[in-house]
């Protein structure tokens, strides 16, 4: 039997508060504040109306991996809501989503970013966006090779309306999330050398990395923006 929606609210509410301490902790134990770290909710396994409660309990950053589901929902919630698209985006679906995006973090082509700059320079509005690069370095896994964003400065530096703020990553599944951390530490010194050969307008302040499994890893790695899933929404759709 599907959960009333009172006790969807309580069980939601739990679960934000268990995740809350938990980014307390791991920011306290490497002397962060927690205000530099966003949780940005991964609603793709949720229904709408189970989403639709997010932002009474104070999630605003919502992200969604495919852009027609972030279509769907981003017409159904309300506009104060920042939407993240943290998957692949096709470029014959660059002019319909990008309107509706706060933060793009999974850029992995220069033909993309050629895309996106065009339709942001069309629509005259600039467009925030992350690298996403394949730190673990698996053969299945999209986003640029750690090598190749060393080569980018040069074509970023001829991007006017497209903004880049920073890199994103996805660690390899580990049962041990402490093995993860290598993964976290190599895109925090990617960012640091690119972040080197780069002007405005990019800066290059934003790590996106960590997931429910090893959020508290890349927290203590500098992740400035964690994408959470399964921890907060697991048995809810
Ligand atoms: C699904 C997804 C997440 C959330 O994963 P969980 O393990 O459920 O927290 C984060 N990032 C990306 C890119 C995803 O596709």
């Amino acid at each position: 039997m599907p959960m009333n929606e009172s006790t969807l609210r309580s069980v939601l509410g739990e679960r934000l508060q268990a995740v809350e301490a938990r980014l307390t902790a791991a920011c306290q134990r490497v002397g962060r504040p927690r205000g530099d770290v966003t949780l940005v909710a991964v609603t793709k396994t949720i229904p709408e109306a189970v989403a639709a409660l997010l932002p009474e309990l104070g999630l605003l950053d919502l992200g969604e991996n495919r852009p027609q589901e972030l279509w769907r929902k981003a017409a159904a919630l309300p506009t104060n809501v920042r939407w993240h698209l943290i998957g692949h985006l096709q470029r014959n679906k660059v002019e319909r989503t990008l309107p509706l995006i706060h933060l793009m973090h999974s850029v992995d082509s220069p033909r993309l970013l050629e895309a996106l700059e065009k339709e942001a320079e069309r629509r005259g509005a600039s467009l925030d966006v992350l690298l996403e690069v394949n730190a673990s370095r698996e053969a299945s896994k999209g986003g640029f090779a750690p090598d190749d964003v060393l080569q980018l400065p040069e074509p970023l530096a001829r991007l006017k309306f497209v903004h880049v703020r920073g890199l994103m990553t996805m660690a390899a599944p580990e049962d041990d999330p402490e093995r993860c951390r290598p993964t976290f530490a190599e895109l925090r010194t990617l960012r640091d050398q690119l972040a080197n050969n780069l002007g405005a307008p990019h800066d290059l302040r934003h790590l996106s990395m960590g997931m429910s499994n090893d959020f508290e890893i890349a927290v203590e790695e500098g992740a400035t923006l964690v994408r959470l899933g399964s921890v907060l929404f697991e048995g809810l759709s």
